[in-house]
């Protein structure tokens, strides 16, 4: 039995006799399935070939990705709180080396993740640090290894300890989340957000989007519910879904000087 693993969105499937035929996350109008075809591999074949990067952003976080880049490339963040750590959005390779690190940074409380293309391989990290997963139910369909430490909440917001609060912004997928650490940039509080807002490359505003590779934009219904989702919460600072993507100051004004410059696009 091997857990197959989808190389273009590195999401980890049950354990099974054979590799599936396709992977519904990657033929869903917001992935893609490569020019080679639909990929397999295993946990092991990735360990195989790849390392774990773990290095703090400020005190904390710490980014954990994995190089070469597989997949997405996302990195997870890992939130240092007294209440204990919490992982937030996950990634595709875990091995002894990062397990050993983890431990020694606190472990893991709890894992969040923002929506269904950051999965990866969340039920070997929640089993490794023997942490409950908190997915928003709107994507429970998205869910190709379903395990008993999964949660699934509902509503606007999901509190965890250590000042951390899920939100439920919707758009880029149903069950689309970011989580507020308020402790997080000295103080003046920071957002991590996925891809739900996505810090663009000149990292002085957002963008959002249905899907990212394919381009399939939002309509401004749902922009404006993304931006009232975060609205309530204090922010200085935004965390994107990779290493670089990073809004050091007045995240919330740029947060909404795109959504006001996305909708003026759209709506011409
Ligand atoms: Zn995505």
């Amino acid at each position: 039995m091997i857990a197959p693993m989808g190389a273009t969105c590195g999401t980890q499937f049950t354990p099974q006799i054979a590799y599936p035929n396709d992977c519904p996350i990657c033929t869903d109008e917001r992935q893609y399935i490569g020019s080679q075809g639909q990929q397999w591999l295993s946990l092991a074949e990735l360990q195989a070939g790849h390392h774990n990067r773990i290095e703090p952003h400020e005190p904390g976080l710490i980014g954990i990705g994995t190089e070469p880049r597989f997949a997405i490339s996302q990195r997870a963040l890992l939130v240092q709180t007294a209440a204990g750590n919490v992982l937030w959005d996950c990634i595709s390779l875990l091995d002894d080396a990062t397990i050993e690190a983890v431990h020694a940074l606190g472990g893991i409380h709890a894992i969040a993740i923002s929506h269904p293309h950051y999965y990866s391989s969340m039920v070997e990290w929640s089993q490794a640090f023997d942490a409950p997963i908190y997915l928003h139910a709107a994507d429970r369909q998205w869910v190709m290894r379903p395990d008993s430490r999964i949660m699934f909440w509902e509503g606007d917001a999901q509190t965890l300890p250590g000042g951390l609060t899920i939100v439920h912004c919707g758009g880029h997928f149903a069950g689309s989340t970011v989580l507020h650490w308020a402790a997080g940039a000295h103080g003046g509080g920071a957002l991590l957000t996925g891809d739900t807002i996505n810090v663009v490359q000149d990292r002085r505003f957002v963008s959002f989007m249905r899907s990212y590779p394919n381009q399939i934009p939002l309509p401004a219904s749902a922009i404006r519910q993304i931006v009232a989702a975060v609205e309530p919460y204090a922010f200085e600072r935004i965390y994107g879904a990779w290493w670089e993507t990073i809004i050091q100051h007045d995240a919330k004004r740029a947060v909404y000087a795109s959504a006001e410059r996305y909708i003026r696009a759209i709506e011409g």
